[in-house]
């Protein structure tokens, strides 16, 4: 399999420069209502701060992947002397807490980078935070090309007439459990 270029989209948080404002909750609730800006509901944002005025800790988490089962623990962080709250920092949607979850429907939401049709110069966080807490970046990466399903296959039916098609879907299925 050859090689591809894929494109990297990062965006780096300034947690000294943020305020906590909440602008980036705004506008990324507007951006993904339907239709678009029909409305803002911070509780539908994949971006949601973790703020502690009274602390100084205000922290801007980004809505990641959606975990099926909690944690069997907690992780606590403590940085330059400030103690923040139990998974703080997780950016999963998870049954153990209410945030990243679609109010009405419980689903899960998921930062997508503002994907857009055209294409946005720089995410609607970005663009709304004033304090430039939120440095969007892009890179190049090379990176192995993907198996396509043709190949993906032929490599399944040369499997199955070695060892047998039964074999192949008992070992699916346990891998399936593991997932
Ligand atoms: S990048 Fe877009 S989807 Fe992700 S949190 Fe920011 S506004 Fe929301
Ligand atoms: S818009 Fe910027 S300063 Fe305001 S809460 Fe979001 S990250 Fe913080």
């Amino acid at each position: 399999m050859g090689k591809v270029r894929k494109k990297v989209k990062t965006i780096k948080i300034d947690v000294d420069k943020c305020n906590g404002c909440r602008a980036c909750e705004v506008i990324c609730s507007a951006f993904h209502s339907t239709p678009k800006y029909s409305g803002n509901n911070p509780a539908r944002s994949r971006i949601r701060m973790m703020r502690d005025p009274l602390r100084d800790i205000f922290i801007p988490v980004y809505a990641g992947e959606h975990a099926a089962a909690e944690c069997m623990g907690r992780d606590k962080y403590v940085i330059d002397g400030k103690e923040y709250d139990e998974c703080g920092f997780c950016r999963a949607s998870c049954s153990s807490r209410d945030i990243f979850k679609e109010p009405d429907s419980g689903l899960p939401l998921k930062c997508d980078m503002c994907e857009s049709d055209p294409p946005l110069s720089e995410p609607m966080c970005v663009q709304w935070c004033l304090n430039n807490a939120l440095i969007y970046e892009e890179r190049d990466e090379e990176v192995e090309e993907e198996p396509r399903l043709e190949e993906m296959e032929t490599g399944l039916e040369s499997l199955a007439s070695k060892y047998g098609l039964q074999k192949i879907m008992d070992a699916v299925a346990r891998m399936s459990k593991k997932g």
